[in-house]
């Protein structure tokens, strides 16, 4: 029986949950420990093809600046020799900050697989900080994803992971410290399809739009930034919108619990924002939510993908 495991590392946006500089009601409920709000780490997952996580090698979807902390809350991403690590590639849906900085923690000379669009690769390749991944010949091996095509993931050394994922363009907008520096492009922001034997998962975490097709996919990890589109604006946080940080909104007439209504797959919003009233343990919004089947994503969220006889379970 074939199998693919997910375990979430991470489900805030960036900033985190609480975030270091937010007073908002929902940073301080959960800084003062209030029952039912959980801390977040900025969004990233770990998956594997493998039935047994504990011997299995794993593929990260993002590096974000917590990741030591995320690995060492994770037992299935400790070493298990004396130089070793269970990771073996990473595939970036950005290159925001909040989905690279983590690449710079994993600079101790160990061989990584980087898979990113080409105009990812650029902006990383423009900061000579890449170079401290680069000590060694193969120390880090890029290679581009292509938007549409299939990739078959491998480790830097080029042995199989057993998975494979298409990116396709999800509308989004350039990395803050890009903006006037380079030109837009489709390939800056994507969604990953990710398959194996055991079926396939669908990670959209950022997305101005929820008109994507996501369907033939046995979970879907969705945008689940802002519940309003004037979230940050009516908080008094700040000037922006959330189109204008290229983010859906959960509710609304256009927004993703209305528009994916329909999707015949495990739902889970990821990437939260601090400020989302969903992450209230007795919000309206916590409750219209999951009353419509989806669920939201936490530190540590596992789940296992199986499929008997070539059907999905
Ligand atoms: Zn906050």
């Amino acid at each position: 029986m074939a199998a693919m495991r997910v375990i979430v590392l991470g489900s805030a946006a960036g900033g985190g949950f609480p975030q270091w500089n937010c007073g908002c009601s929902n940073c301080v409920a959960v800084r003062e420990g209030r029952p039912g709000f959980v801390p977040r780490t900025q969004d990233s997952i770990a998956i594997t093809a493998s039935a047994d996580p504990m011997t299995g090698r794993f593929v990260l979807v993002n590096a974000s600046p917590e990741i030591l902390a995320q690995i060492q809350k994770t037992p299935a991403l400790w070493p298990r020799a004396p130089r070793h690590s269970p990771i073996a590639a990473i595939v970036l849906t950005n290159g925001d900050m909040d989905h690279v900085l983590g690449l710079f923690s994993l600079r101790e000379s160990y061989p990584l697989a980087l898979y990113v669009t080409s105009s990812v690769r650029r902006g990383l390749e423009e900061s000579a900080f890449i170079r401290t991944l680069r000590r060694f010949e193969g120390q880090l091996v890029i290679r581009e994803l292509v938007l549409g095509e299939r990739s078959v993931l491998a480790d830097a050394a080029g042995e199989p992971l057993g998975l494979s994922v298409t990116p396709s363009a999800m509308s989004g907008k350039l990395p803050v410290h890009f903006v006037g520096h380079a030109k837009g492009a489709p390939e800056d922001n994507i969604a990953l399809s990710f398959e194996d034997d055991g079926g396939s998962l669908m990670y959209a975490a950022a997305g101005a739009s929820a008109d994507v097709d996501l369907s033939g996919h046995d979970v879907v990890l969705f945008d689940g930034t802002f519940y309003r589109e004037d979230e940050l604006v009516s908080l008094g946080l700040s000037k922006s919108y959330a189109r204008d940080m290229a983010h859906v909104p959960i509710g609304g007439e256009t927004g993703s619990l209305a528009r994916l209504g329909g999707l015949r797959a495990r739902r889970i919003y990821t990437h939260i924002n601090n400020t989302n009233p969903i992450l209230a343990p007795d919000s309206e919004e916590r409750r219209t939510v999951e009353a419509a089947g989806w669920e939201i994503a936490h530190d540590g969220m596992e789940m296992v993908l199986e499929r008997r006889n070539g059907e999905a379970s």
